[in-house]
């Protein structure tokens, strides 16, 4: 949390503001947001770099500055970028605000993190982010990339998902409501699933992610878009979060267990456990 659609949905609503606005300069209230540099050498590198372009990779925030750099921020658990338009520039920054960057029209970009996990880092374009899985709302990503890439695994279903070096953008409750929609047990070992199994999860993925978008993200705890809005999709998640609560297709009780150490949310009856 947040996942692919809330940072798409932040991305979204800081895209028309801040695209073509230049970072006037930056203030560092807690070092350890910093991934790799001092708060004196990150506000320099920062300062007076238009900002060009603002997209995203995975779960990742990429501001392209001119120059050639790109500020990297990665929320992880609770983290927040909050934009406060010239006239509505708040009093003092709210409790966990770790940076704050002011732009040359006088609005600010607050980022706040209770939980302190996210991170900012400064990279030279185009940024390094080896590793990630293929981008799951992109149009060359298909069903035969998924069956190729989930026939070279072992490993319980759910524990890949939310690898991202397997696919980029899934955590906890995409994870679950996709897998619910597939009608796919969690814990079913990945190279098993039947071609009809792994064309219904392709589907699913895109569809939870693209409706999850849609509803701007799902707010559970603190998420807020970048004009500081929650967003709706938690009113419309099947699985993720309702133990006990009837399934929305079979009115079974919806259980929950643990895979790869988070809680996993599935219906007993339309995901039937592997033998
Ligand atoms: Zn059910």
């Amino acid at each position: 949390m947040p996942e692919l659609p809330e940072v798409e949905t932040i991305r979204r609503t800081l895209m028309p503001v801040l695209v073509g606005r230049t970072i006037a300069d930056c203030v560092i209230l807690l070092p350890k947001v910093l991934d790799n540099q001092e708060p004196a050498a990150f506000a320099r590198a920062v300062s007076g770099r238009k900002i060009e372009d603002l997209t995203r990779r995975g779960k990742y925030l990429l501001f392209h500055l001119s120059g050639g750099r790109v500020l990297v921020v990665h929320l992880r658990m609770t983290g927040q970028l909050v934009y406060h338009p010239p006239e509505a520039q708040p009093g003092a920054p709210a409790k966990h605000t770790h940076a704050v960057f002011r732009l040359d029209d006088g609005a600010t970009l607050h980022y706040v993190d209770p939980r302190r996990f996210g991170r900012l880092r400064i990279a030279p374009a185009p940024a390094q982010l080896e590793g990630l899985g293929p981008e799951p709302l992109d149009g060359t990503f298909s069903t035969a990339i998924l069956r190729e890439r989930l026939s070279r695994r072992r490993g319980r279903i759910k524990a890949l998902l939310l690898d991202q070096g397997f696919l980029a953008g899934l955590g906890n409750i995409y994870a679950d409501e996709a897998l619910y929609r597939a009608g796919i047990h969690p814990e079913r070992p990945a190279d098993r699933l039947t071609a009809r199994e792994v064309q219904a999860l392709y589907h699913a993925i895109r569809e939870v992610l693209a409706e999850a978008i849609r509803y701007r993200g799902t707010s559970i705890v603190n998420y807020v878009d970048g004009q500081g809005r929650p967003g709706e999709f938690q009113l419309r998640l099947n699985v993720y979060g309702r133990a006990g609560e009837p399934c929305p297709s079979c009115a079974t009780p919806i259980a929950r267990t643990r895979v790869a150490n988070r809680g996993t949310y599935f219906c007993p009856r339309c995901q039937p456990r592997p033998d």
